[in-house]
């Protein structure tokens, strides 16, 4: 919450949608006892939740753990990830990427972006193919699918992983296919903030029979059944009660991602009035989520006239992300601090996130769409 905008009702950006439904699931939850379970498959609405989840991503597995980030985290372990080993990531998204990566003793190698997308260019990919290259962790930013055929022939050519970082793309679909069924796993995030939430909590989707049985185990100490440890593993377990809001939550799926499409089409038809302002570009193969309608300005000074504007107007329009990875004080200390990704940086200086979301009426929308262009008059 910012300070000066009591008065207006405050739009989020983003906001889950909880009901009786939900709390429903966590009473039984409550009732049953059965808080979690330590066996590689599961507990049993942890084991229902996965099998909601895989029908609808169109995946033979779903494997669910305790975030976004340990779904990444549990992909990587699951490729025997070793020191030394490259993975290369972009800069522009969130700091989990990229700190797994680091996690497993592994180093982050960083490609550049398509402006167009504000996805990982394949092209840059290539350039920054090693012999050390291991996997390719592309983001389906704010739920656009990356250009994945051309990753997916890098891969094969040289022999790599694909790992897709889902965790903004629930429902996202490129050449008809899901985010996180194209590569060789996909993570997906149930953060508050996402499309679905669990409270915290992640899921590994795949294909792949032996990988799917290795995250079982990594997701409860590498055991293959209690104490009988068989590989290196954590304890990324989901919860039951967290397993059975998501179980909720798969009811509402559908009706939120129409929700979020009428919005961003409402919004798109009135800012596309003004030549002032970059609106995102969906290419023709694929399908946008919207979990974040962004846009992007002429330069900084513009970009941040317009968020103040929206913030006093009580719109909770935010930039996704500040700062590159690479230039966080982590990376700077690890040497990161000269690299150069020029769409990266511009990107940085010129997005705004604008709400979408299944809560807002269609008048909220409109009055966001009223502020945008006020806001660029005044810019
Ligand atoms: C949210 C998010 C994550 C991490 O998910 P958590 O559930 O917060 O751990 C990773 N990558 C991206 C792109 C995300 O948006």
């Amino acid at each position: 919450m910012v300070s000066g905008v009591s008065l207006v009702r405050w739009i989020p950006i983003n906001k889950p949608t909880l009901d009786a439904s939900e709390e429903r699931e966590v009473l039984e939850v409550l009732r049953s006892g059965i808080l979690t379970s330590p066996a590689p498959e599961g507990g049993p609405k942890v084991r229902e939740f996965e099998r909601l989840f895989s029908r609808f991503i169109g995946v033979k597995y779903a494997i669910a753990v305790n975030s976004g980030t340990a779904a990444l985290y549990a992909s990587l372990l699951a490729l025997d990830l070793k020191p030394g080993d490259e993975v290369i990531v972009p800069s522009f998204t969130f700091i989990a990427t990229a700190n797994v990566v680091l996690l497993l003793g592994a180093k982050p190698v960083f490609a550049d972006i398509d402006l167009d997308t504000y996805n990982i260019d394949p092209c840059d990919v290539e350039r920054k193919i090693s012999e050390k290259t291991k996997a390719i962790i592309p983001v389906h930013l704010y739920g656009l699918p990356a250009d994945m055929d051309e990753i997916l022939k890098i891969s094969r050519e040289h022999g790599i992983y694909v790992v897709e970082d889902a965790c903004q793309a629930h429902g996202s679909k490129y050449r008809g296919r899901m985010a996180g069924s194209i590569g060789d796993m996909g993570c997906f995030s149930f953060y508050p903030s996402k499309i679905i939430t669990t409270g915290e909590g992640g899921m590994i989707t795949t294909n792949n029979g032996v990988l799917a049985e290795k995250l079982k185990m990594i997701r409860t100490h590498g055991q293959s059944k209690v104490y009988e440890t068989v590989i290196l593993g954590h304890n990324l377990r989901m919860p039951e009660i967290c397993a059975a809001i998501g179980i909720a939550q798969m009811r509402k799926i559908n009706k939120i991602l129409e929700l979020r499409r009428r919005n961003a089409k409402i919004l798109t038809e009135i800012l596309e009035k003004s030549d002032k302002i970059i609106l995102p570009h969906v290419p023709e193969d694929r399908e946008h989520n919207w979990y974040l309608y962004t846009v992007r300005f002429e330069n900084e000074k513009i970009r941040n006239k317009v968020q103040e504007y929206l913030r006093s107007k009580g719109i909770d329009a935010r930039v996704f992300y500040p700062k590159p990875i690479h230039q966080n004080p982590l990376y700077i200390k690890l040497g990161y601090g000269n690299i150069k990704l020029p769409n990266t940086e511009e990107a940085c200086r010129t997005v705004l996130s604008l709400p979408v979301h299944q809560n807002l009426t269609v008048d909220e929308v409109e009055y966001i769409g009223r502020c945008v262009l006020e806001a660029l008059k005044n810019a």
